[in-house]
């Protein structure tokens, strides 16, 4: 008697796991080691086919899907109990036009792919910070990086997306091709379909910048936040700077004798002619004794690699964020207040830089919106042992409440922790959750996609 995993792979060209196979811990592993989750079957996609064929398959079975871009969603939304997982991992093609300025990503590309390829023209997308995060989960759930000032989210320069519908369509949506799906896909969070491709818009850059990162110790904090403030509220769009409090990992980059000690560091990308970077980066080298410094003129991939070491797979994490529309003095010491109780030397409070290009579209151009926001504050809580999840997420929690109070009201969709609900849904999406939800209604009338931060149709 065949089994459903037989089944499926007779109709397939990917592998399947299922429990207990060599492979299947592996595909249903993800970035945060929080999350134990037990599809009942995973099938790694190698083309549309195999994802027509996987969404027919959960149709038939009845099985709830679920789709695996890069696995770096820290809600763990590209797992489910007892789902069909559709894992990306084996479609990370790239495909660049430099005569046009696009490229082509396949689903399962991480951030990295698409540098690498597209910095062979000098060109670069607008993707995030961390360089092993999936570039399907970034895009459709908003995205923003060191270029964001400059050219907005990253779902802003989406020229189009190429999709399987909930009923095992091939669809494309863009501006002139069912564009009410092209607008609900730059930002809804993977409600509407399985992405097969997505299509960037480029921008001349590289192959080097000026950036790299500066760490002083926490006793010069109140004097570098107080400078961040002044700087990011005027800052050029080709300038980014990233705030973070944590305590100082063991990098050689950082003075020994700072290791495991409290700091302030700022990740620095100035994006602008390259002659000027040392004079954007001499008033933050000017403002007390370094910790650390490895500011210089670096290619740009190396640029979006810096933060990754701080971010590995399998360690445990919980999240909480906010929109900024400022950075007031009092917010800044409240964070400050909070980093002196962190219980975890990986955890941090970081201060993402927005405001520039994503003010200069309307709010509903789409539903990422919260284009009035000027940042996004972090709290990652990031540890190692079980036992000791019950203080790391208490200290998130605390840590969070006492930001909150500053927040514009928005939170990020891709930063939402497991925990967080309709109501946080609604402060990520705000005025445009009824509109996604008629476009839900139209393209998966039965809620097939919910295994995400979903939108039930209406
Ligand atoms: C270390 C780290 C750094 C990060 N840095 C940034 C940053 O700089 N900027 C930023 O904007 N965000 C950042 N994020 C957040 C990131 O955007 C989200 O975690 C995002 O969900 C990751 O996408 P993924 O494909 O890796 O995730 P996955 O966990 O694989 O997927 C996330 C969601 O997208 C859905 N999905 C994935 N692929 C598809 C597809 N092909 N079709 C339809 N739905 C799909 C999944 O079903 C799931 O709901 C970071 C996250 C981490 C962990």
């Amino acid at each position: 008697m065949p089994t459903p995993a037989d089944e499926l792979r007779a109709r397939t060209r990917g592998p399947v796991f299922e429990p207990g196979v060599p492979g299947y811990d592996d595909a249903r592993s993800i970035w945060n080691g929080m999350i134990d989750r037990h599809p009942a079957l995973v099938l790694r996609c190698i083309g549309t086919a195999d994802v027509i064929a996987g969404i027919h398959f959960a149709r038939t079975h009845g099985l709830p899907l679920c789709v695996k871009g890069g696995g770096h969603n820290v809600a763990g939304l590209a797992v489910a109990e007892g789902a069909l997982m559709l894992d990306m991992s084996a479609m990370r093609g790239v495909w660049v036009d430099p005569g046009v300025r696009l490229a082509h990503a396949q689903p399962g590309c991480l951030l990295s792919d698409v540098d690498q390829e597209t910095q062979l023209h000098g060109l670069a997308a607008a993707l995030g910070f961390v360089s092993t995060t999936g570039v399907a989960g970034l895009t459709l759930g908003g995205g923003f990086g060191y270029l964001t000032r400059r050219l907005g989210w990253t779902c802003d320069t989406l020229e189009s997306v190429q999709m399987v519908t909930a009923d095992g369509r091939r669809v494309r949506a863009s501006s002139t091709e069912n564009p009410d799906l092209f607008w609900a896909l730059r930002g809804g969070g993977g409600n509407f379909g399985v992405a097969t491709g997505f299509t960037y818009r480029l921008y001349p850059l590289g192959p080097e910048i000026f950036g790299g990162a500066l760490a002083w110790p926490i006793a010069e904090a109140p004097r570098v936040l107080e400078r961040f403030r002044e700087i990011t509220a005027s800052a050029p769009p080709e300038l980014a700077l990233v705030a973070v409090l944590r305590a100082a990992p063991p990098a050689p980059w950082i003075a020994k004798e700072y290791h495991g000690k409290l700091v302030v560091m700022l990740l620095v990308c100035w994006t602008g002619p390259l002659a000027e970077g040392e004079g954007v980066v001499a008033p933050l080298r000017a403002l007390g004794k370094l910790a650390g410094d490895v500011v210089q003129r670096r290619p740009w991939v190396s640029q979006q690699t810096l933060l990754d070491a701080a971010n590995p797979k399998g360690r445990r994490y919980y999240w909480k964020s906010e929109y900024l529309a400022g950075h007031p003095p009092e917010l800044l010491q409240a964070a400050l207040g909070q980093i002196g109780s962190v219980p975890s030397p990986h955890s941090a409070v970081i201060f993402f830089p927005l405001g520039g290009a994503i003010a200069k579209l309307p709010a509903d151009h789409s539903p990422m919106g919260n284009r009035d926001a000027v940042s996004l504050f972090n709290v990652a809580g990031s540890w190692e042992r079980p036992e000791d999840d019950a203080k790391n997420i208490a200290w998130v929690r605390k840590s969070w409440e006492r930001l909150k109070p500053f927040s514009t009201g928005g939170t990020y969709i891709n930063f939402q922790p497991e925990d967080e609900g309709d109501e946080r849904i609604k402060a990520a999406l705000g005025p445009h959750l009824e509109r996604l939800q008629r476009v839900k209604t139209e393209w998966d009338p039965d809620n097939f996609f919910r295994a995400n931060k979903n939108i039930a149709p209406a």
